[in-house]
């Protein structure tokens, strides 16, 4: 049975849904202000792997995710640019779609965009109002965080300490006290806003999601995640803001995943450490190596990233790729050994499963999967596989890889050896006078991001920075 880590109990906790079988899950997607950074995805990465576990172990799952698509980034880019902000987030959350499917991330089956969502995020805020837990000040509506009790349940801090005017939170509104935070913003001048009930302005970032998740979802719900950074303030206003207008739970299960660091230090726009999934793909990096690497690491582990890592990555899918090619050759009616190949299989399914079991134990699975790897090349080593024995592993290896989703998505990434074996055919083929066969070789290694220099000394090579031609 699947457990999961709860962040709002701080342990992990059997997975029990509202309606048996069935499984609400809501991620706070991405702010469309740029493309999203390789941190992100580990992220996005991460959920998907939760959302085809789920589904592995038999749940239909409903996925919602939105878009931000208004915040006062978004604003001001678009304002620097002279475009709309719709104009200009569409462009952003486009590509963050390409990106989803070059990762292989199952699609939600709800984008919601913010901008799309005023009037619920309006009614919300109403019921706040009338509830007395939210105020007005210079034509912007707060969240009044004294009147909801359980204010800090999920991040666990206590505010009794804290004294109004320590800011806890960066934005730049007055407010009554430091924990309050903004659900409906005046408009400043020349900004986008809404003409509505509440008046003109737009909404706080945190009410997007809570108006988005109960629209979709319902009031209470089975899961929620996002990232650690989300924790707080973002989620535990959320709760707050949801909690106190309907009276009952938010959410059951809080799931946030580490972060993705370079040098030890978070990957973000704002320090500037960061790689777009273009980035690495114009380097030549491939997306099934980028995705294995973001999901070989326990979700709740930090991943240090590098791009050995993502060679790191690609190796270790090479050899689940040449034993699937062993697999398919093996000789159709051949006879092998039924006992030995179950054997490995059970055991290799037990294991991934456990694993999974225990609040998605990705790296221990994986570890029950290369056991079967190394198993499985042994037997084919003594002629133990026989047509259906290579069947059968093969449909466990797709099984596994319903939740990995990158075992059978071919790597383009060529490695250290292959460059090296393929500069010695092209040094031998022009000793030879071959010089199309030369060339050709030359040319195959540029569309594979390969740089090649001829010195007196010889060939050296390197990874090209721009996009393959
Ligand atoms: P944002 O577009 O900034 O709202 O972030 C989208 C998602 O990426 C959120 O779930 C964040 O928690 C997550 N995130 C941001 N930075 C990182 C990082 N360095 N590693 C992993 N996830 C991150
Ligand atoms: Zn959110």
């Amino acid at each position: 049975m699947l457990h999961l880590y709860n962040t709002l109990s701080r342990s992990k906790e059997a997975f029990q849904p509202l309606k048996a079988g069935m499984a609400g899950l809501y991620t706070c997607g991405p702010t469309v202000y740029d493309y999203a950074h390789i941190g992100n995805f580990r992220t996005f990465t991460f959920q998907d792997v939760l959302k085809r576990y789920l589904q592995y172990c038999g749940y239909a799952v409903r996925h919602v995710m939105n878009i931000t698509d208004v915040d006062d980034r978004i604003i001001q880019n678009a304002r620097e640019r002279g475009v709309g902000i719709r104009d200009y987030t569409r462009h952003f959350a486009q590509a963050f779609f390409e990106d989803l499917e070059a990762l292989g991330i199952q699609k939600p089956d709800q984008f919601c965009y913010a901008t799309e969502h005023i009037p619920e995020m309006v009614s919300l805020i109403r019921r706040l109002e009338e509830k007395g837990v939210a105020y007005r000040q210079d034509d912007s509506v707060y969240f009044n965080v004294s009147r909801f009790p359980g204010y800090g349940k999920l991040a666990h801090i206590d505010f009794a300490g804290i004294k109004p005017g320590a800011r806890v939170d960066t934005d730049k509104y007055l407010k009554e006290d430091a924990r309050d935070f903004a659900l409906w913003k005046a408009p400043r001048e020349g900004e986008d806003f809404w003409e509505t009930e509440i008046g003109p302005g737009r909404p706080g970032w945190h009410i997007e999601c809570s108006a988005m998740a109960m629209k979709y979802l319902g009031e209470t719900f089975d899961i929620h995640s996002g990232g650690i950074d989300l924790v707080f303030p973002h989620h535990e206003n959320e709760i707050a803001q949801s909690e106190a207008a309907t009276g009952v739970p938010f959410c059951r299960y809080w799931v946030h995943g580490e972060h993705l660091l370079v040098n030890s230090e978070t990957m973000s726009k704002s320090k500037g450490n960061f790689y777009t999934l273009r980035d690495l793909l114009d380097r030549g990096f491939d997306p099934a190596a980028i995705r294995y690497l973001l999901v070989s690491v326990h979700y709740r582990k930090q991943i240090n990233f590098s791009f050995e890592g993502i060679q790191h990555a690609a190796v270790a899918l090479r050899r689940i790729h040449d034993l699937i090619d062993r697999l398919a050759a093996v000789r159709q009616g051949a006879a092998g050994s039924r006992s030995l190949a179950e054997e490995a299989i059970a055991k290799a399914r037990r294991g991934f499963e456990s694993a999974m079991d225990d609040d998605l134990n990705a790296s221990e699975a994986l570890a029950a999967i290369f056991d079967l790897v190394r198993e499985a090349n042994t037997l084919l080593d003594q002629d133990q596989v026989g047509e259906e024995q290579a069947r059968d592993i093969e449909a466990f290896l797709r099984r596994a890889d319903s939740v990995f989703g990158t075992f059978f998505r071919r790597s383009e990434l060529i490695l250290d050896e292959e460059v090296e074996k393929l500069i010695s055919e092209r040094r031998q083929a022009r000793l030879d006078r071959q010089f199309r066969r030369a060339d050709e070789i030359r040319e195959q290694l540029v569309r594979r991001g390969i740089v090649l220099e001829d010195t007196r000394d010889g060939t050296r090579w390197k990874r090209s920075l721009s996009a393959p031609a």
